[in-house]
């Protein structure tokens, strides 16, 4: 299999503002964010009655890097003013999960900084892939714009992620054979304890039943905040939708890598 590039050049064109800048390193997730053991991961998916953890999946612990934004976009735009939201959401959905183990419980956040860190560090993904297609041009708008609502024709999910493998995929595809769905197309960030997607269609199938929606709570002042329900009852299979379940399929290309953080050596 051919190695994922992650360096860009030192100096290129930035993924997200696109200017030609020196490139710094986006790293997902987010320093910050609650770091957990396999002991706490595999007693909590006991617990819910989430799938059991691969064997595999024990050794995915450093993150995803890609040297593909500028300092500005890196250190400003995600790094001081959206980063601290989206890390403090993590911390307050693993309390919830960890404290509250069957019971829903509502995270007062920021929803629009929120929301703009996870299509941030989405756009940072890949590396010279600055408003290339329609999908990608749609969340780089609305992640500069402040206050722009969410796009009209996007999705943004979330549900509970209680497994250790970091994920991030950009322009996958999927389709439902059996319910005879449209393809949809998605960027996914998974990370402990939340993953989010972000689609061109409606997710159909069993395991989207699992996940909720979140594009409608967006709104344009950037200070607002709104209530986001953390429900540990709902969890997809571990691997939705990257992989392919019996009924459906799941489309690939360099265009929609899934970078995986590779094993300490
Ligand atoms: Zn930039």
């Amino acid at each position: 299999m051919e190695r994922l590039q992650t360096r860009g050049p030192e100096i290129g064109i930035c993924n997200i503002c696109g200017l030609t800048e020196r490139l710094t390193d986006d790293h997902v997730p987010p320093k910050g964010v609650p770091l957990v053991g396999q002991v706490y991961l595999d007693r909590l998916s006991e617990a819910l009655g989430a799938q059991k953890p691969t064997r595999q999946a024990r050794l995915f612990q450093r993150g995803v890097k890609y040297r593909s934004i500028c300092a500005k976009c890196n250190n400003e735009r995600l790094g001081q003013a959206l980063d601290p939201t989206l890390v403090q959401f993590c911390k307050d959905a693993k309390a919830a999960i960890t404290e509250r183990l069957y019971l829903p419980s509502d995270i007062r956040v920021q929803q629009n900084k929120l929301f703009r860190s996870v299509i941030g560090h989405l756009l940072a993904h890949g590396l010279g892939t600055h408003k290339a297609g329609q999908f990608i041009e749609r969340k780089t708008e609305y992640f500069l714009k402040l206050d722009q609502p969410f796009p009209e024709d996007l999705r943004l999910y979330y549900w509970v992620y209680p497994y250790k493998p970091q994920i991030v995929g950009r322009a996958l595809a999927r389709k439902e054979l059996i319910i005879g769905t449209d393809v949809v197309i998605f960027s996914l960030l998974k990370f402990f304890p939340i993953a989010w997607l972000c689609s061109i269609g409606d997710l159909e199938g069993p395991d989207a039943a699992q996940v909720t929606r979140v594009d409608h709570l967006a709104t344009p002042n950037i200070e607002d905040f709104a209530h986001l329900r953390i429900n540990p009852s709902y969890i997809p299979a571990a691997h939705w939708p990257e992989a392919p379940g019996g009924n459906s399929v799941v489309l690939h290309n360099r265009l929609g890598t899934i970078a995986i953080p590779r094993p300490p050596q």
